[in-house]
C-alpha cells in the first residue's frame, strides 16, 4: 500500500485500511456504500501528482477508518466524437494518453501541465488543474461538458452530457470540478477538443523586469490575438536551479537576464508563416524597451529542450531542499507590484530565505517558493499570504487547499463563503465519506445553521 498513503512531495504519510480498485464505476458505487454502511472513510485517488496532500489519507482521523479507492484502473476512452469535438474519458486515463488520442483524431486536448505523464483525468477535473495552456483555452473547469459521479451514498449521478448550452437548472457538474474529492467520485468526463494547430512557434525572451513582462504580454496579445496560447515568467534563479540536476539543458542565452518569458504561439489557419509574425512582432518589442533578447526553437527538438526547462523547475526546487510553496494568483496589473514587495516582505522575518519565482504570468498566476529550512514556512507563509491578501489576490490559484491549506482557507476565505462551502459539503455528503480533513473543515450543525 506505500506508495498511495505518502503524496508526491513525500510531506504528507497517511494511514488506511486497504486501498480498493475498482475498474468499473458500478465497483466504484459499490466501494462507496460498503465504506459508507460501516462508517470508513473514502479517500478518491489518481496520479497522486497533487500537490496538497488531498489525495493521501490522514495520519489519524479520529478513531476512523480510512480507504484510499485508486481510479488506476478505470483507464477507458469511452467516445472521440469529431462532430461533437469531444472526448469521453474515465478518471483513471492518464492525462498524456488522453492528449495522444485526441491528437490522432487530429484534435487537440488543450490541457497540459508538467505531470501529465502521471496525472490522471479524475484528478484533473478535481482540481480544476491550470497548466500552461490556461491563457488561450481556460482552466480544465471551462473544458469539461458532463461528468459521471458517484455520490455518498453510493449512487451514480449521469450528468455526462456533451452539451455546449444547457441552462435547465443549476450546473450541477461545476459543484465536483475542484471539489478535491470532498463531494464525490468522478468517474469518468466529457472534455472539449479543439482543432490541431497547424503550426507552432516557442520563443524564449529575455525581459528587463516583471512590468515588462506584463507589457510584453498585453502587447503580443494584440499583435498576435488568441493564437498566444502560453506565457510563462521565469526568474533567472530558477534556471540556476534547473542547470543545477538537469545535466542536458542549455542556457539559451550566452549571457544571463533577470527575467525570462516562455511564450508559445499557434496558429490553427493553414498557410500561415508564424514565424515570420512573431519576429517582427519581438523586434517592435526589442524597441519598445520591453524584451531584451529572444530566441525561436527551430526544431521540434529545440522546443522540447526550452519547455523542459520551465517543466523541470518543480523537480529541480525539490531536489535543491526544502521550500515555502505559494501558489498564488493576483490581478495581472499588480503582479509587477507583488514581485517587488515580496520577497523584501519575506525577508523582513527570515533574513536568509531565497525566495523564487515562476509562473502563468497571463493568468495572473505565480509561483512564489521561498527556500529555507522548514520551520520557517509558517512565518514565511502568513508573510506572503497577507500580502497577496492586500493586493486583492487568491491564496491557491491552481494547486487547491487538500490538507496542507485548509487551516489557511479558514484564515483568509470570507464567512459566507466558507459557511457555503461547509453548507453544500454538508449536504452532499452528510457523514462526511469523502476525504475528511481536506479543503474545508464541517463542524457539527448548530440550530442557527439550519
Ligand atoms: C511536476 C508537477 C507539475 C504540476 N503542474 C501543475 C500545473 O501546472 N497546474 C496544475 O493545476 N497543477 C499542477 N500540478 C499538480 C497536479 O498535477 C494536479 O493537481 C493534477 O490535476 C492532479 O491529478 P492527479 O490525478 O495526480 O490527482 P491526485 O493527486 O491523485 O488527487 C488530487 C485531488 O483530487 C482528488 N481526486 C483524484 N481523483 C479523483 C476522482 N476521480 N474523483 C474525485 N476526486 C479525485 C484527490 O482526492 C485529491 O484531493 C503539478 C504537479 C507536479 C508534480
Amino acid at each position: 500500500m506505500a506508495p498511495y498513503l505518502v503524496d508526491w512531495r513525500s510531506r504528507y504519510r497517511g494511514t488506511a485500511l486497504g486501498v480498493v480498485e475498482p475498474s468499473t464505476a458500478d465497483e466504484v458505487a459499490v466501494a462507496v456504500r460498503i465504506a459508507s454502511a460501516h462508517g470508513v472513510k473514502v479517500v478518491p485517488q489518481g496520479g497522486n501528482t497533487g500537490l496538497v496532500g488531498g489525495g493521501v489519507p490522514l495520519t489519524k482521523h479520529e478513531g476512523s477508518q480510512q480507504i484510499v479507492v485508486s481510479l488506476r484502473r478505470l483507464n477507458r476512452i469511452r467516445d472521440l466524437d469529431l462532430l461533437d469535438n469531444v472526448i469521453v474519458v474515465e478518471a483513471g486515463v492518464i492525462l498524456q494518453n488522453a492528449q495522444a488520442a485526441a491528437r490522432t483524431a487530429g484534435r487537440l486536448l488543450p490541457i497540459s501541465l508538467a505531470a501529465e505523464g502521471s496525472a490522471q483525468i479524475g484528478g484533473i477535473v478535481s482540481t480544476n488543474a491550470g497548466g500552461t495552456n490556461v491563457l488561450r483555452f481556460g482552466s480544465t473547469r471551462e473544458l469539461v461538458l458532463g461528468l459521471e459521479v458517484i455520490l455518498a451514498d453510493g449512487s451514480i449521478w449521469n450528468g455526462l452530457q456533451r452539451l455546449r448550452k444547457n441552462n435547465a437548472g443549476y450546473d450541477l457538474k461545476q459543484l465536483f470540478i475542484g471539489s478535491e474529492g470532498t463531494l464525490g467520485i468522478v468517474t469518468a468526463a466529457a472534455i472539449k477538443l479543439f482543432p490541431l494547430p497547424h503550426s507552432c512557434v516557442t520563443t524564449f525572451i529575455a525581459v528587463p523586469s516583471p512590468a515588462a513582462a506584463v507589457r510584453l504580454l498585453r502587447y503580443l496579445q494584440s499583435e498576435l490575438g488568441d493564437s498566444l496560447t502560453a506565457f510563462e515568467l521565469i526568474e533567472r534563479v530558477c534556471l540556476d536551479l534547473v542547470f543545477g540536476v538537469v545535466e542536458e539543458a542549455r542556457d539559451p542565452f550566452e549571457q544571463s537576464y533577470p527575467w525570462y518569458v516562455l511564450a508559445e504561439v499557434s496558429a490553427t489557419v493553414k498557410e500561415v508563416v508564424l514565424d515570420d509574425i512573431v519576429e517582427r512582432s519581438l523586434a517592435s518589442a526589442f524597441e519598445i524597451g520591453i524584451a531584451m533578447d529572444a530566441v525561436l526553437a527551430q526544431s521540434e527538438k529545440q522546443r522540447v529542450e526550452l519547455w523542459r526547462l520551465r517543466d523541470e523547475i518543480t523537480e529541480a526546487e525539490r531536489r535543491h531542499g526544502p521550500s515555502a510553496k505559494h501558489d498564488i494568483s493576483i490581478p495581472v496589473s499588480r503582479i509587477s507590484d507583488f514581485l517587488a514587495r515580496a520577497p523584501a516582505t519575506v525577508r523582513t522575518h527570515v533574513p536568509h530565505a531565497r525566495p523564487i519565482a515562476f509562473g502563468h504570468v497571463g493568468d495572473g498566476n505565480i509561483h512564489f517558493n521561498v527556500l529555507a529550512p522548514a520551520e520557517d514556512a509558517d512565518c514565511i507563509n502568513r508573510a506572503v499570504y497577507d500580502l497577496v491578501t492586500t493586493l486583492g489576490g487568491s491564496i491557491s490559484a491552481e494547486h487547491g487547499i487538500g490538507q496542507s491549506k485548509i487551516e489557511l482557507l479558514a484564515h483568509y476565505k470570507d464567512r459566507t463563503s466558507l459557511s457555503l462551502m461547509q453548507r453544500v459539503r454538508r449536504a452532499l455528503d452528510p457523514s462526511t465519506t469523502f476525504n475528511p480533513g481536506k479543503l474545508v473543515h464541517v463542524p457539527p450543525v448548530r440550530g442557527s445553521d439550519l
